[in-house]
Parts: structure tokens; sequence; C-alpha cells
């Protein structure tokens, strides 16, 4: 039984989707006004963890994140820049998808951005309109909280603190609870605007991701989620939003990661604590051991990143390669070592490390319960290590190995198996290196050596890395794919 927290009830929650092998699901995606830093992948990459899982289970995941490429920070930096909206945000929404793919974030099918969508949105505000929801007030539309009886319901907001008639127009705020708040936003002097029945304007954010989340996965849907900190008032707003228009349930399972502290402290621009992806991989920081540390504390939990956490999660990540890549060395090696390795035909690695997997899959049964899935990992990674240093290797015990590698791969994106194989041109030289070496003559003769020499740089050039054993001994290799990657 696959298990959520969902903010909505408060509760965890047997998770089922609507439909049976289906799950719409929506995450709310950038603001480009800036690259995205640390907080933000925390969020991503926890989304990312939760589909993967989804679709490791066998369902089929139908996943929307959107881009808000028009709101109150987008058109303050197009300004400060001097430049169009959409050549503003255009940069940031590049640089945003390149930031997935150097974290390993599984890209959503849709990915609609804001600016694309207005008259889905002017459509939903004239509902609402109809509906005696909201009213238009010099140019601008409001919501009546007022009207929505249950608002409050997700972030467990009192609606005694409703001030009557009073409206924000930013797109957040924290301290107005109850406000009316703008759906539609009358145009100001030079900002980027759209035509709508109310004159010029644009929208509202909550609005954004209301219509777009509709327009892509029906009036009700499976999953959103998103951080915390976009509980009150932005998912409080597009369940009013939503609800009030259709009627029916607008998500049937909220879920929301924590924020993270830096240093033990909330992450901000000016205490040097603030993070960037850029800045981290800049600094020569692997990005898979950022994923690791970003997603190796439960999505629920108060995670403390610090540069010293990044160097213990670059080292978990190493060992993970290392592991790996033995396996993969084995795989060849065996066909290189023509004097037979030890056998032992006692030893059933497959269900050793079947069990593991089983382990791992039921943590994230239980709310994404990372820490013990990841400690079971741990211990598959340690049964294979065992096997290989008892050289207890043969193909049969070999194959789980790698396998149980391309499992850790799929649930958690480290992306450790993506080189499984050497190609076999290499394997011919790593072998008639092994040969040369072995000669009796070997130590004696320097022409064996530079030949010995020349194909070690052969087989490097070619990105697998070459690792001599004892004298007698096969060299193992490994695919060389990580920049700082020594032999
Ligand atoms: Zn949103």
């Amino acid at each position: 039984m696959i298990r959520f927290f969902n903010t909505l009830s408060g509760k965890l929650e047997e998770f089922r989707p609507l439909h049976n092998h289906e799950v719409r699901m929506y995450t709310c995606g950038p603001t480009v006004y800036d690259y995205a830093h640390i907080g933000n992948f925390r969020a991503f990459i926890f989304e990312d963890l939760l589909r993967r899982f989804l679709e490791f289970k066998g369902f089929s995941v139908k996943h929307v994140m959107n881009i808000t490429d028009v709101d109150d920070k987008t058109i303050a930096g197009a300004r400060r820049e001097g430049k169009a909206l959409d050549d503003f945000t255009g940069g940031y929404v590049q640089a945003f998808l390149e930031d997935l793919t150097t974290l390993n974030i599984l890209r959503a099918a849709e990915l609609p951005r804001a600016t694309r969508w207005i008259p889905k949105m002017v459509a939903l505000v004239e509902e609402l309109i109809q509906k005696g929801i909201a009213y238009v007030n010099d140019g601008s539309v409001y919501y009546r909280v007022s009207a929505f009886p249950t608002y409050g319901k997700l972030s467990k907001k009192k609606l005694e603190k409703n001030i009557s008639g009073a409206r924000v127009d930013v797109d957040e705020y924290d301290k107005e609870e109850g406000s009316d708040f703008a759906l539609w936003k009358k145009a100001k002097g030079g900002e980027r605007a759209w035509n709508s029945p109310w004159g010029e304007g644009r929208p509202g954010w909550h609005v954004e991701c209301s219509a777009m989340s509709m327009e892509y996965l029906g009036e009700t849907f499976d999953i959103h989620a998103g951080g915390e900190d976009l509980i009150f008032p932005h998912h409080e707003n597009e369940i009013a939003q939503s609800e009030a228009a259709t009627g029916k349930p607008f998500v049937r399972y909220w879920l929301h990661c924590k924020h993270l502290l830096v240093n033990g402290e909330k992450m901000s621009k000016t205490k040097e604590n603030y993070y960037t992806l850029r800045d981290l991989v800049g600094k020569g920081y692997d990005p898979m051991a950022i994923r690791y540390a970003l997603l190796s504390v439960h999505y629920r939990a108060q995670l403390n990143f610090t540069l010293e956490g990044l160097k213990e999660a670059a080292e978990v990540i190493r060992r993970l390669d290392d592991c790996y890549a033995q396996c993969v060395s084995l795989n060849t090696n065996l066909r290189v070592m023509l004097g037979s390795p030890l056998l032992n035909p006692n030893l059933d690695l497959k269900s050793k490390l079947n069990h593991v997997r089983r382990a791992v899959e039921s943590a994230f049964e239980d709310d994404l319960n990372v820490s013990k899935a990841l400690a079971n990992v741990f211990e598959g990674v340690r049964v294979i290590n065992r096997a290989i240093s008892e050289n207890l290797t043969e193909p049969r015990n070999v194959q789980p190995s790698v396998d149980f590698f391309k499992f850790v791969d799929q649930l958690f994106g480290f992306d450790i198996a993506a080189y499984d194989s050497i190609p076999s041109q290499i394997v011919n030289l790593v072998i008639e290196r092994w040969k040369i070496r072995n000669d009796a003559n070997f130590m004696r003769d320097k022409s064996l050596q530079e030949v010995s020499d020349r194909l070690r740089d052969q087989i490097q050039d070619a990105g697998v890395l070459v690792k001599d054993g004892k004298p007698g001994e096969a060299s193992t290799v490994k695919r060389k794919r990580r920049a700082w990657d020594q032999p």
C-alpha cells in the first residue's frame, strides 16, 4: 500500500489515483526572473523522486509543470534590464531546462508558460465573475474570499481574520489573511499587457496555475505538489478559484516539501548562504552529489544544507560509483582473466539483492521514507562489496549487481549505471595488454613495457580508466564519467 501525507487532510492517506493506472500530477514550476537556487531544487528533486517512484510502481504519470513568466518579479526584472518581458524570461527558461538536465530531473511532459495561456485565464476569471465570486474594480478583477466558505482549508488559516473589502494586489502576501486577491491586474504604464473584457492587463499569479492545471489535467486531478511556502496564499487561492468555478474538488492529494536551511539559517542573498545550482557546479561540486544532498532527508523534515554535507554526499556518490565500476569491470574482466576465478557455487547474490530491493521499495511506499530507503541501498552495496572482496564472482552474480544499480538509478536518479558497457574493441585492447603484461619477459623488456603503456593511453583516450592489479592479476577497467575521475 502506498501512503502519502496529504496537506489537505493533515494525515497520511492511502494513495489511489482517480484513473486506474494513470496519475495526473501538477507541480508549480519556477518563476523565471533569476537562476533557480538550491531551495527551489529541493522541491523539484522531491517531486522527481515522487514521480520516479510512481512510475516504478507501474503508473503512467502525466506530469505538468508550469513556468511563471509573468508576475510581479518578472515584470520588475524586465523593467530593470530594459528588456521586453519575453526576452528577459526566455534566457532563464533555457537555463532552468539546462539545470534540470544537470540534476537528472525528469522533464515534465508539459511545461506550459503562463503567457501562452492568457485566454484560458481570462475565461476562468469571467466564469468567476458570472458566478458572483469575483468582481471588477477599476480595471482589475478580485476574488471575493468571503464568497468561498471553505477558504483556508489547505493552510488551516482562520477566516475570522478576513478583512472585509480589503484587497491585495501583490502575488505573494502573508499577513493580509483572507483579503480579496487579484485575478486580473490592470496594466500599469509601459508594462506588458494583454486584452481582456476589463481592459488591458495581466493575470494574477494564482489564476495562472488554476487555468493551466485544469487545462491539461482536468477539473479534478490526483497530485499537486510544491514547496511548503506555496501553501498560502498560492495553493489556497488555486483551490478557491478552481473549486468555485467547477463546483468539484480540485486536487485529491496535496504534497508539500519543507524549505531548507543553509548553515542553519534561512537562505538569503544578503547572508552569503545563497546558492544557485550554477554556483555550486561552478565550484566543482558533482551535480549528483548535490542531488544526493538535497534528497537524502525526508521531504517533510528540515534539511540543513552545508558545504561539509555536500562533500560527504560526494563521498557517497563516489562509493556507489566505485562499487558499480567494479561490477562492470568484473563483467569485462571475467572475459579477460584466462585463469578461472574462485567460484563459490553457494553464493546467491540475486536473492539477497532482491530482498534489499523489496525493502527499498517498501520504504518508498511509506510516504517516501528516503532515509530508510537509502540505508537499504547501502546494505545492498555492502553485500556486493563483500562478494567482490571475497572473489566470489561469476556471471550469475555479476548481473544482479549491475541490475541493482539500475534499480537504484530508476528510483533515485543518481545516474550511476549510465555507462554499463565498455565497447568490445576496447575490451580487446585490455586483453591484448593483459597478455603482454603477463609475458615472462615483461619486467625486463623495455619495448613490451612501452607497448603496454601505449595501449593504456589508447584505452584511456577512449574514456576508460585502467587500474593495474598485482603481477599476474588482471587490470580493472571502468568508464570515466566524471570530469575529476582519476585512474
Ligand atoms: Zn502554482
